[in-house]
């Protein structure tokens, strides 16, 4: 994949919802923070793709969104250049939370991103180290059909920002390796596959069933090519007060 940068700018966006930001045009601080900026430099990213220019606005006052964007629209940087951006300017907790307690460390991470497949997380934590390079912010990534040992060491380095399978994680939560009570981002990427691949009552134990903060205690962002029923129904029960964002032609 890939952006064909002749054409972007032709895409139609359409944001709605109560009081929905202006969207950016360009890269700057703010809303994005300078080292941050630095980074998407050093990607050669010159400028914000339709679904950044409005996402980076949305989450970065703080709403929860849902987007229905194409594989290829830049979707990965629209979510993790405001959660990045705001992770950088709070700095590290004042409590060390990823502190060892006890016979074992736990991990607590600030961001929880959810992808479908080993490949699809891995793509997304390869982004985010490219984004959080010379940050103090940590990314780690988990996925199934790896070992969980070496897994498990990563998450005793530190984990701020977890990208993760459905499955793995929840593999984690049981074994008391992550706690999600200090998650202030929760990010569902592809969420019409992993709905696909039979995942829901894996996300809803995530998000429902473990000690993740209520909706109204964190920003969750949902992002999907499709917009059906069982999504609907995700959005309706994990988002709160969300700005709707769809971008191209999305089907249903
Ligand atoms: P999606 O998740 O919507 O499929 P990605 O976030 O994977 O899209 O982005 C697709 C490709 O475009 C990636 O190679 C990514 O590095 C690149 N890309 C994303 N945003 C930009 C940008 N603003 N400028 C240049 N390249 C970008
Ligand atoms: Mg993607």
């Amino acid at each position: 994949s890939g952006i064909n940068f002749d054409h972007y700018d032709d895409i139609p966006v359409d944001a709605s919802g109560e009081n929905v930001p202006e969207p950016i045009t360009e890269f700057t601080s703010p809303p994005l923070d300078e080292l941050l900026l630095e980074n998407i430099k050093l990607a050669r990213f010159t400028k914000p793709t339709p679904v950044q220019k409005y996402s980076v606005p949305i989450v970065a006052n703080g709403r929860d969104l849902m987007a229905c964007a194409q594989t290829g629209s830049g979707k990965t940087g629209g979510f993790l250049f405001p959660v990045l951006s705001e992770s950088f300017s709070t700095g590290p907790s004042e409590i060390p939370e990823n502190a060892r307690g006890g016979y074992m460390r736990k991990a607590f991470p600030t961001a929880v991103v959810l992808a479908p497949t080993r490949e699809l997380a891995t793509q997304i934590f390869d982004e985010a180290k490219k984004f959080t390079y010379r940050s103090w912010v940590r990314a780690t990534v988990v996925y199934g059909g790896a070992d969980v040992g070496s897994q498990m060491r990563e998450l005793d380095r530190g984990c701020d920002l977890l990208v993760a399978t459905p499955g793995r994680l929840n593999d984690l939560l049981e074994r008391g390796k992550i706690s999600l009570a200090k998650v202030k981002y929760l990010v569902l990427d592809e969420a019409d596959r992993m709905l696909d691949m039979g995942f829901e009552p894996q996300i809803r134990h995530i998000v429902e069933g473990c000690d993740m903060p209520g909706v109204e205690d964190r920003q969750t962002l949902m992002f999907s090519a499709t917009f059906p029923v069982d999504i609907q129904h995700l959005a309706r029960d994990f988002l709160s007060d969300y700005i709707f964002l769809s971008v191209g032609r999305v089907g249903s």
